[in-house]
C-alpha cells in the first residue's frame, strides 16, 4: 500500500468512525418531541397539547394512550376549589368552541375586544401549539394529545388522507364511555373532516354562523354531553385581507361573542349539570411580504395562543 493510498484509506476509516457519532449528537441536540420544540423556543410552559389530557381530568375519564402532557393544574386547581365539600364532583357537560387563527398576538393589539372573554374566564392557559402552525395540524394535537409525528397529521395535505388521524381521540373517550358527541362545523373545513369514522355525530353547514347557531339549538333541544363548534371565520378573512384589516377585526369580535353567546346559552341549558366552556383556537397569524395573513411557522405570532376555560357546578 502506498503511503497516499495509506493515507486515503485512514482518513475514510475516521469519517466513518466519526460521522455517525456527530449526527447522534446534532440529533440528541433538537428536542426529540414535537410538543416541546415551541414550548422550548418561546419559554412556554404549558401545549395546547394538554386540552385533551384536561378535559378527561375534569370529566373523570382516562386520557387516551397516545396523549402525552399532564393535564393543565391551574384549570385542575380551580376546579378543586369549585367543587369543594363533593371531591367526586365531575363535569357533565363540554361546549368547546373552536375560532380559527385568533392567537395571542391579537390580545395586546384589541384589549377591549378581548376584556369581556377574560372577565368571563376562570383560568386563561397561554399554551404553544405545533408545528406546521396549520389548523390540521394543530387541531389534531389539540383533540389527541400527542405530538403530529404520533398523530398522524404532519402537513395541511394530510387532512386529504382517509382517516388521517391515526390514534384515539378526546372524542373517542366519552364515544367509549357511553357519552355523546357532536362536531358542529363548516362543510369542508379541517375539522369538519379530520375525526370522522367515530362513533359519534357530524353536522356540516354551510357557514360559522349557522355552525353556532345549531350549536345554541342543541344546547336547547338534545341531550349531547360535549359539543364541538368551529368558526373558521377569523381564519378564512385575515388570509385575504391581512390579519389587522377591519374585515378580519370585525370576525375577530363575531368569534369573542359567538363564545359568550354560546357560554350563556350552556349556562341556562345545562344549569342543574356541572360544565364546562372552554374557548380553543389552534393558531394564530402574521402578514406576509404582500399584507395577506399567513401562518405556519415557529414565529410566536402564529404559535401561541390563548385558552379560555370556565367551569360551574350544577344547581
Ligand atoms: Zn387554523
Amino acid at each position: 500500500m502506498s503511503r497516499k493510498t495509506a493515507i486515503l484509506f485512514l482518513s475514510l476509516l475516521a469519517l466513518m468512525l466519526f460521522l455517525p457519532f456527530t449526527q447522534a449528537q446534532e440529533k440528541d441536540a433538537e428536542p426529540q418531541n414535537g410538543l416541546e420544540i415551541l414550548m422550548k423556543k418561546h419559554g412556554i410552559a404549558n401545549s395546547t397539547a394538554q386540552v385533551t389530557p384536561t378535559i378527561c381530568a375534569l370529566c373523570g375519564l382516562t386520557p387516551p394512550e397516545t396523549s402525552q402532557m399532564p393535564p393543565l393544574e391551574s384549570v385542575l386547581k380551580f376546579w378543586n376549589e369549585l367543587r369543594g365539600a363533593d371531591p367526586d364532583a365531575v363535569v357533565e357537560k363540554v361546549l368547546i368552541f373552536c375560532p380559527d387563527a385568533t392567537g395571542d398576538f391579537l390580545v395586546p393589539h384589541y384589549p377591549d375586544d378581548w376584556k369581556p372573554l377574560f372577565e368571563k374566564t376562570d383560568v386563561r392557559v397561554k399554551g404553544t401549539n405545533v408545528l406546521p402552525s396549520v389548523t390540521p395540524v394543530c387541531f389534531g394535537t389539540i383533540f389527541t394529545g400527542a405530538p403530529p409525528e404520533t398523530h398522524g397529521i404532519r402537513k395541511y395535505s394530510d387532512k386529504y388522507a382517509p382517516d388521517p388521524i391515526k390514534v384515539k381521540t378526546l372524542f373517542d373517550v366519552f364515544a367509549a364511555a357511553g357519552k355523546k358527541v357532536v362536531i358542529v362545523a363548516q362543510k369542508g373545513c379541517s375539522i369538519d373532516m379530520i375525526f370522522r369514522n367515530r362513533p359519534i355525530d357530524y353536522v356540516s353547514t354551510k357557514s360559522s354562523k349557522e355552525s353556532v347557531e345549531i350549536t345554541k339549538k342543541f344546547l336547547r333541544e338534545s341531550d349531547y354531553d360535549l359539543i364541538l363548534c368551529y368558526d373558521g371565520n377569523y381564519d378564512s378573512v385575515m388570509h385575504g385581507n391581512g390579519v389587522h384589516h377591519p374585515k378580519s377585526i370585525a370576525a375577530m369580535r363575531d368569534s369573542i361573542r359567538w363564545y359568550l353567546e354560546l357560554s350563556e346559552a350552556a349556562d341556562e341549558a345545562w344549569s342543574g349539570k356541572n360544565r364546562l366552556t372552554a374557548f380553543t383556537p389552534d393558531h394564530g397569524a402574521h402578514d406576509n411580504s404582500k399584507g395577506k395573513g399567513t401562518h405556519g411557522s415557529d414565529r410566536a405570532d402564529d404559535t401561541v395562543v390563548n385558552h379560555f376555560y370556565r367551569l360551574r357546578m350544577g344547581k
